[in-house]
């Protein structure tokens, strides 16, 4: 393809994401078709020669993949957490994607590092994280791939700094013990195991019932526990807003505990983090001078497509010193200078894409009072839902809604809250799902789209009184 022929089809796609976007609403959010519906539809083999225009391919984008997508940016999209991209992230991500350029030595492509460290540090700013977390400091920010990525580096970090170093060396050579709350993600369990400490190196923390969140006390008695038994507690992560309610941990207290027995402390932000750009909402910072690491996607709730998770550290020479590895082929006057930050020490992979080109484009694009008009309509449209569900005797909330996540349920059995979400589901106008509070069914809606308005709302809550019309009357 040479830079006339990408000029046309270029065109072409962005014609066709344009016309995806604007049309997203008419379809079904999730398909209904088996699986292997989409993989039977395509050809078993790959052509043999190649010059198939754009526009077939783009046919068959639209006849066989775009029937069996769930549609994240459609505005009845309610499931998981958001995951919203936008006209500018998709722009940045293109020249990326065109430059085709591997950031990871400074000397491999200078602006791909340097514009990272800033817009790190811009983020930093518009969030008010502590000053240690600034470029300017002991400190700095790096864009992961993801909230697993950033906790795995964490883990590494920190069983670096409890073994005095020997980790690098000898790797495991004690018990060293990871805790989160039992509302933690999945993604510290798997970074635990990665690590090398086992399924059994997590402590799983009991939450106060009420919020959901870590209760202090038992972190301690878990630490302490294992002190005696011989064991090296190594990380505490702490989560402000959890997976399954937006719980947020009490940072002051776990920080002071983590600070007391010289432990790491990670804190994981994936969703809520973004929330803190604006001023109202970050409450959720009290006690985070405390934290060696944190990290939030703004591939969530950022408008900025996936991948991208700002992972932020207070001291970067221990992040370096746990992972720096160099070969021969990677040696260079400036990484030897000591002036410059080669990213490749940063994450577990050599190679990293020029991520920061879609931050910049998406904070240049809506500006501060941009991102804080997104969260704010979030999280007022989360509450005109749970104004619904709480006047409505039927349903109750199961937790807090402090964002854009509302945990509820119909006031029945298990069995009926599964087939409410399976109802409305089914409709193909809205896409929600569940998890479990205090071990009973519980339905989430997600607010994150930029195109979800008061009437997607409504509509959704129209489709679940309906819904619980007909179960409750069976
Ligand atoms: N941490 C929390 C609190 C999350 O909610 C999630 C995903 O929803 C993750 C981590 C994992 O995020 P990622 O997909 O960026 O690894």
């Amino acid at each position: 393809m040479d830079p006339a022929e990408f000029r046309r089809a270029g065109h072409a796609v962005v014609d066709w994401i344009a016309d995806y976007w604007a049309t997203v609403e008419q379809r079904p959010v999730a398909p209904a078709d088996p699986p292997g519906t989409v993989a039977a539809a395509l050809p078993s083999e790959p052509p043999t020669t190649g010059g198939e225009p754009v526009e077939a391919i783009l046919a068959d984008l639209d006849s066989i993949v775009v029937p069996g997508l769930t549609h994240w940016q459609h505005p009845g999209f309610f499931g998981y957490f958001p995951g919203n991209t936008s006209g500018p992230s998709v722009l940045g991500d293109l020249v990326s994607s065109g430059l085709g350029v591997q950031g990871m030595l400074w000397a491999s492509s200078p602006a791909c590092t340097e514009l990272e460290t800033v817009m790190m540090d811009w983020l930093a700013h518009l969030m008010d994280l502590p000053q240690r977390f600034r470029s300017t400091g002991a400190g700095g920010g790096v864009i992961q791939d993801s909230a697993s990525s950033a906790t795995l580096v964490a883990t590494l970090t920190a069983l670096h700094r409890a073994s005095g170093g020997r980790w690098r060396q000898t790797g495991i050579d004690r018990r060293y013990r990871a805790y989160t709350s039992i509302h933690g993600h999945s993604s510290i369990e798997k970074a635990v195991r990665i690590a090398g400490l086992g399924s059994d190196g997590i402590r799983s923390i009991e939450v106060d019932p009420d919020t959901q969140a870590m209760l202090p006390g038992a972190l301690r008695a878990a630490i302490e526990a294992d002190l005696a038994a011989g064991d090296v507690p190594a990380i505490v992560v702490a989560t402000i807003g959890t997976t399954s309610t937006t719980a947020v941990d009490p940072l002051p207290e776990i920080g002071a505990i983590c600070a007391e027995y010289g432990i790491w402390l990670h804190v994981d932000a994936a969703y809520a983090g973004a929330a803190a750009v604006c001023p109202e909402l970050r409450w959720t910072h009290a006690g985070l001078e405390y934290a060696d690491s944190y990290c939030f996607d703004p591939h969530k709730w950022l408008l900025t497509g996936f991948d991208c998770d700002a992972f932020w550290v207070a001291d970067r020479a221990e992040l370096i010193e746990a992972l720096t590895v160099l070969p021969e082929f990677l040696r260079n006057a400036a990484s030897e200078s000591g002036a410059v930050i080669d990213y490749r020490d940063w994450q577990v992979p050599l190679g990293r894409r020029f991520r920061s080109l879609k931050l910049w484009f998406v904070l240049r694009w809506y500006g501060a009072e941009g991102l804080r008009a997104h969260i704010r309509s979030g999280v007022a449209l989360a509450e005109r839902f749970a104004e619904r569900v709480r006047t409505d005797t039927r349903f109750e909330l199961a937790a807090a809604h402090p964002f854009s996540l509302v945990c509820f349920r119909l006031r029945a059995d298990d069995d009926t809250n599964a087939a409410l979400l399976a109802s409305v589901n089914a409709t193909g106008r809205v896409h929600l799902t569940h998890t479990r509070v205090a071990g009973r069914y519980t339905l989430r809606l997600a607010v994150g789209s930029p195109q979800t308005t008061e009437a997607h709302i409504d509509e959704a809550w129209t489709l679940l009184s309906d819904a619980a019309n007909t179960l409750l009357t069976r």
